[in-house]
């Protein structure tokens, strides 16, 4: 596997409880460099963009509405097999199901806030990259 790059959102139930530094942690630990991070508060039209997907599904509005209510940081990960490698170390959606040692197993308060947020294919790291980070942005 090749490297390449993921794109992460650490979110606001977590920035909330001071859990930056321990995600970080986390990543760095699996091996994942960040090349890209900054702090912002995603205003309702990033989210309903970024969750664009998910708009048909009943927990759209409260996801937009947890989306918006703090800081999160948004985060350039890159490393061999990134994309797969970030999901690992996240851990199952609803944290009742995550593998021990995973940031939503230790950190997620619910499936809604679940602490982090990692692409699901390369192709979606592209596009969620370009949604929120100037190339100037990325340093590797
Ligand atoms: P993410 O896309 O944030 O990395 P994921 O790929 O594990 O997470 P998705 O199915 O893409 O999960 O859902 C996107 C986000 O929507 C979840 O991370 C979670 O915050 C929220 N979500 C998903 N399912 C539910 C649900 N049943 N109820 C409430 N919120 C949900
Ligand atoms: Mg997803």
């Amino acid at each position: 596997m090749a490297v390449e790059r993921t794109f992460s959102i650490i979110k606001p139930d977590a920035t909330k409880r001071n859990l930056t530094g321990a995600v970080n942690q986390k990543i760095e630990a699996a091996g994942l460099r960040i090349i890209g991070q900054k702090r912002i508060k995603m205003s309702k039209a990033q989210a309903e963009g970024f969750y664009g997907v998910h708009k048909e599904r009943p927990f759209f509005g409260s996801l937009v509405s947890f989306m918006t209510s703090g800081p999160v940081v948004v985060q350039v990960l890159q490393g061999e097999n990134a994309v797969a490698k970030y999901r690992e170390v996240m851990g199952a959606t609803d944290p009742a199901k995550a593998d021990a040692g995973t940031i939503r197993k230790e950190f997620a308060e619910s499936i809604e806030a679940n602490s982090v947020h990692g692409s699901d294919s390369a192709e979606n790291a592209k596009i969620e990259i370009e949604f929120f980070f100037k190339p100037e942005e990325i340093v590797d």
